[in-house]
């Protein structure tokens, strides 16, 4: 039987598009803008100057404080500027700017680290922080220390391969492209957590990619590959352990707190590259598609390449594109300036045209209570709009607003056309300010 989670919804995923496209690699640009913060958590510090000569995954930049992961060159070069540059959420960020000698010379570091991981479970670990890796489904968030928080209370290993997000398809690609490198970064990740136990989740769209990697797989007993209904938001971390096993992470919680750790695919294919060739996390694949592009494709590209070289290595867009994401429409972030750089939890960049537009001039609100209906994390999205329209902290904690993953399926499906995500962002943005001037923070 296919599982599934509460709530959501089934938008037209527009994956036709890309997924049948090869990843294609996207040669390195002439310039790379490489921002300083590229994960959640602190940002990391510069550790090279202007005029230095840097090799290819050098490290470029490191934190003291274990919720980060250190940065690489993802070119080999001179290091034209450090400076504050624009970054994808529309700020400036401290950036290191490598002018390309168009060499791609290797530093004398990226060499395969099997052999130190042998035996070692805490060598995995290190080599993975050192890698800097994190968590390349969007979620960027550092996976060594995601790791390390979750031993001694994770019991089952979840590998989400789930990618619902629509028009993206690079995770299915990499099933497609690299399905033996995946089971094998899977394999190095149980070790690191001391488990012996996988569940791959994949969803229903993704047949071909189901079968592949249970051929692979053969008779091995130590992953399991479990198909998915299609449904949106199932990528989510909590929606997808409920589908996998059942069960629910308390409001709140985190999947540790219920005994499990969630990897996505393509942290697995970025481990087993670390461990097997010592490649850092230097690059990643991005699918360009959407209405507004001409030549969808999947592409290989360096970290810190202008969304514009992608876009132009697609075709360029079409005349009746309005609006690019970094990401995809659902979840992903509106983009107002293509000059900004790819970064490690970039999945896709999507150009939406006026179709997709579903503004209207006076949003009104006709109590029809489908959002309620459709929300994964079983929520009141119409009354947190109302508190939050009305300043009304004390109602929306009540509600508990910051559970809300932003996965916009109310607005998709609210009729009356209420901006309920940006709505409930600014609530969360007002609840820290309060709980900043109360001292609560
Ligand atoms: S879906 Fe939209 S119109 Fe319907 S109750 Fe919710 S906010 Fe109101
Ligand atoms: S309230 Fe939040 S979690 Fe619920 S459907 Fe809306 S965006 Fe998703």
């Amino acid at each position: 039987m296919l599982r599934s989670f509460y709530g959501g919804i089934h938008p037209d995923d527009g994956k036709a598009m890309s997924r049948n496209i090869k990843i294609e690699i996207l040669p390195a640009p002439e310039q790379v803008v490489i921002p300083m913060s590229l994960h959640v958590g602190t940002p990391c510090e510069p550790i090279v100057k202007v005029g230095d000569n840097v090799l290819l995954g050098q490290k470029i930049g490191d934190s003291k404080n274990t919720i980060s992961a250190p940065i690489h060159a993802s070119v080999s070069g001179t290091v034209k500027a450090v400076e504050p540059r624009l970054h994808p959420n529309g700020r400036m960020v401290m950036s290191v700017v490598i002018d390309s000698d168009g060499k791609d010379s290797f530093h004398a570091d990226v060499a395969p680290q099997k052999e130190k991981c042998q035996s070692d479970q805490r060598a995995i670990v290190d080599i993975i922080r050192e890698a800097g890796i994190v968590g390349m489904g969007g979620a960027a968030f550092p996976t060594h220390f995601k790791i390390s928080s979750g031993l001694g209370k994770t019991e089952t290993m979840i590998i989400n391969g789930a990618e619902c997000e629509p028009y993206i398809t690079a995770d299915h690609r990499i099933m497609l492209e690299s399905p033996e490198e995946i089971l094998s970064g899977i394999r190095y990740l149980l070790k690191a957590m001391d488990l012996n136990r996988a569940i791959l989740a994949v969803e229903s769209n993704k047949k071909d990619a189901v079968r592949l990697l249970r051929e692979k797989l053969g008779e091995d007993k130590d992953i399991e590959i479990k198909v998915l209904r299609t449904r949106y938001p199932q990528g989510s971390e909590k929606q997808l352990i409920q589908s996998v096993t059942g069960r629910q992470v308390p409001p709140g919680g985190l999947p540790a707190d219920v005994g499990y750790a969630v990897f996505n695919v393509y942290t697995a294919w970025s481990v087993n590259r670390a461990i097997e060739q010592g490649i850092p996390a230097i690059d990643r694949v991005v699918t360009v598609s959407g209405p507004g592009v001409t030549e969808p494709k999947n592409l290989r590209v360096r970290i810190g390449t202008p969304v514009s070289k992608l876009i132009e290595a697609a075709g360029g867009l079409r005349d009746n594109a309005e609006k690019i994401m970094m990401g995809g429409p659902m979840m992903g972030i509106p983009l107002f300036d293509t000059d900004v750089p790819i970064i490690k939890g970039t999945n896709a960049i999507v150009a939406l045209t006026g179709d997709e537009n579903r503004s209207v001039e006076a949003p009104k609100c006709i109590r029809c209570g489908r959002c309620v209906s459709v929300c994964p994390m079983n929520l009141l999205p119409i009354y947190m709009y109302l508190y939050e329209r009305n300043d009304d902290i004390r109602s929306l904690e009540k509600l508990n607003v910051t559970d809300c993953i932003e996965c916009g399926s109310c607005t998709y499906i609210c009729p009356g056309r209420l901006h309920l995500v940006q709505s409930f962002r600014n609530a969360k943005a007002k609840l820290n300010a309060q709980k900043a001037k109360t001292g609560q923070a």
